[in-house]
């Protein structure tokens, strides 16, 4: 037995099965790449699905953390860090928002955004209650966003539901219109649906939304717990679209690695009080002084343009392959944020040999891979694992 072998046996026997691996234990990253428990290297577009965005174990991170490390890590929200209110300000003077809160995960910043719903619907439209969401939606796995996820196969081992969410097609305005009730709090939304397989709406489709929200006093939401942190290309997706939510999640690529959730509000919206919401590791120093230290760079680096430029070069190339093979029927994608189609349901067949190639990606739907490597990578890079990808197809 190889020593990745020897490990997923390992797991095998001793952890939950709850989550369908693929048989690489990666032992060590480096920008891009990384290396499995037996020295092979991997050129890495599932990025710890979009957190990794400066890479592995980029420099800046790693300071941050070893210094954090050795200075304080938990306190409790009891009494003020330092590390937590210059994350806050970094993101609130970046942002069109006016307070933030963290929790630990994308989840947990979709559970404040929708117990903040709650009681904006109460104090503001007579105790309104209702979410409204879009069908293929993606918004994390603990009940209250097992509910408002729109895909029943998240749902149905877990019935009955928490009331309060109502689903619409996404990208169809007139379906939220047609939703709305004296029930309707808010509607919550990804900018790009990134697990529903990097469903890109029409151009103007959050700004009508935003218009409908405005006119009947509902919450504008969005989810950008994967788009967010300059995945799109914008530091904030809802920069690509022209239109500030009232409410915005992040997680995913806040932390580089550590995690780290968020909720972010504007001023008029932030229903939540004294004796509301908290959290104990929410927000400690370690995961803010990560967050900070990488998100000041991202920031003053420009990444999130860069990740505009690679996700041109890396549509480009992709649209190359799918002129190469034929059952390869689909290119899609946003800033660092792609899939591409098949034909028929090959993506285990796909994952299989893209890994034997030295690439690692995402099998989003049977018939579909997402791409979302580091928003650091390079031209050469997307390059070298399109390479390998093309390898891969070729033993399709
Ligand atoms: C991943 C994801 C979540 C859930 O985040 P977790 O950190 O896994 O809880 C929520 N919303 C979107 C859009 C996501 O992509």
């Amino acid at each position: 037995m190889s020593k990745s072998e020897e490990w997923i046996a390992l797991e095998q026997k001793y952890y939950a099965q709850t989550v369908r691996r693929q048989p690489v234990v990666i032992v060590r990253g480096q920008g891009s790449r990384v290396w499995d428990a037996d020295g092979k290297e991997y050129l890495d577009f599932v990025a710890g699905w979009a957190v990794d965005n400066l890479g592995h174990s980029h420099p800046v991170v790693t300071q941050a953390i070893v210094e954090q490390a050795a200075t304080l890590l938990q306190t409790s929200n009891q009494f003020y860090t330092v590390p937590q209110i210059m994350l806050a300000q970094l993101l609130i003077e970046n942002s069109c928002m006016d307070r933030v809160f963290f929790g630990n995960s994308g989840a947990e910043a979709n559970e404040g955004a929708l117990k903040l719903a709650r009681r904006y619907g109460k104090l503001h439209r007579n105790g309104a209650f209702e979410v409204i969401t879009a069908f293929n939606s993606f918004h994390g796995r603990t009940l209250a966003n097992v509910a408002a996820t729109g895909q029943p196969h998240y749902q149905e081992g877990f019935v009955p539901l928490l009331p309060g969410f109502v689903h619409v097609e996404f990208n169809d305005v007139e379906a939220i219109m047609n939703a709305t009730t004296d029930k309707t709090a808010a509607v919550l939304l990804e900018p790009v649906q990134g697990e529903g397989g990097v469903v890109i709406p029409d151009e103007d489709y959050l700004k009508r939304v935003r218009a409908w929200c405005d006119q009947q006093g509902l919450l504008l939401m969005l989810d950008e717990v994967q788009t967010g942190m300059g995945r799109l290309g914008s530091l904030f997706g809802y920069q690509e679209y022209g239109v500030e939510p009232d409410v915005m999640t992040l997680a995913k690529g806040l932390g580089y690695g550590v995690p780290i959730g968020a909720f972010l509000s504007k001023q008029a919206s932030m229903a939540l009080t004294f004796g509301d919401h908290g959290s104990t590791f929410g927000g400690n120093a370690l995961t803010t002084a990560a967050a900070y230290a990488g998100t000041k760079f991202l920031i003053e680096n420009n990444i999130p343009d860069h990740a505009r430029q690679m996700g041109e070069h890396l549509l480009m190339r992709l649209n190359e392959l799918k002129s190469r093979f034929s059952f390869l029927t689909g290119v899609r994608g946003k800033g660092l944020l792609a899939a591409i189609e098949f034909e028929s349901n090959i993506t285990p067949q796909v994952l299989t040999h893209a890994n034997q190639a030295g690439i690692l990606l995402n099998g989003v739907r049977p018939n579909a891979i997402r791409f979302m490597p580091p928003l650091t990578i390079t031209a050469a890079e997307i390059d070298e694992g399109l390479g390998r990808l093309a390898q891969a197809l070729g033993k399709i």
